[in-house]
């Protein structure tokens, strides 16, 4: 048999109280009731072990900025890894060649100056990106060594 418990609230304030949900009334007539009823506790622990397992599940999820799937052999992340730079590369390439046709077509300084601002613009962004690409695959590494 459960100890009596003598809670005068719905078992859901005990839900709202592990979610931080409540108002301070309530909370306060929960926590005040949780210093002498184990019963409430253990099923506060069980809800709060629950919450966490949910968080910890959602937090190994991989982000949707993570432009690749994880790779699953050592030839899968080489073969990306040469392959990123690449493409890169590639398209860094084609709109330098394009941006280059239309430079040379004109001779308009208003019309340089924005080709100028718009490669400028897309070189910074190329650098950031290339940089995150370099700290992702540190991270990555250090990830395999403590598997
Ligand atoms: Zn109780």
């Amino acid at each position: 048999m459960p100890e009596p418990c003598g809670r005068t609230f719905d078992e859901a304030l005990l839900s709202g109280y592990v979610d931080r949900a409540l108002v301070q009334r309530d909370e306060q007539r929960v926590r005040v009731h949780l210093e002498h009823c184990a019963t409430c506790r253990a099923v506060v622990e069980d809800l709060r072990a629950v919450r966490e397992a949910t968080m910890t599940s959602t937090f190994e999820t991989p982000r949707d900025d993570e432009w690749s799937e994880t790779p699953r052999t050592e030839s899968s992340r080489l073969l990306i890894g040469l392959g990123w730079p690449l493409a890169t590369a590639w398209a860094v390439l084609l709109i330098g060649y394009a941006l280059w046709g239309i430079w040379q077509e004109t001779d308009n300084l208003v019309e340089r100056l924005l080709l100028l601002g718009g490669a400028t613009g897309f070189g910074l962004l190329f650098f950031g990106v290339l940089l995150d690409r370099l700290k992702a695959a540190k991270t990555d590494r250090y990830r395999e060594v403590h598997k």
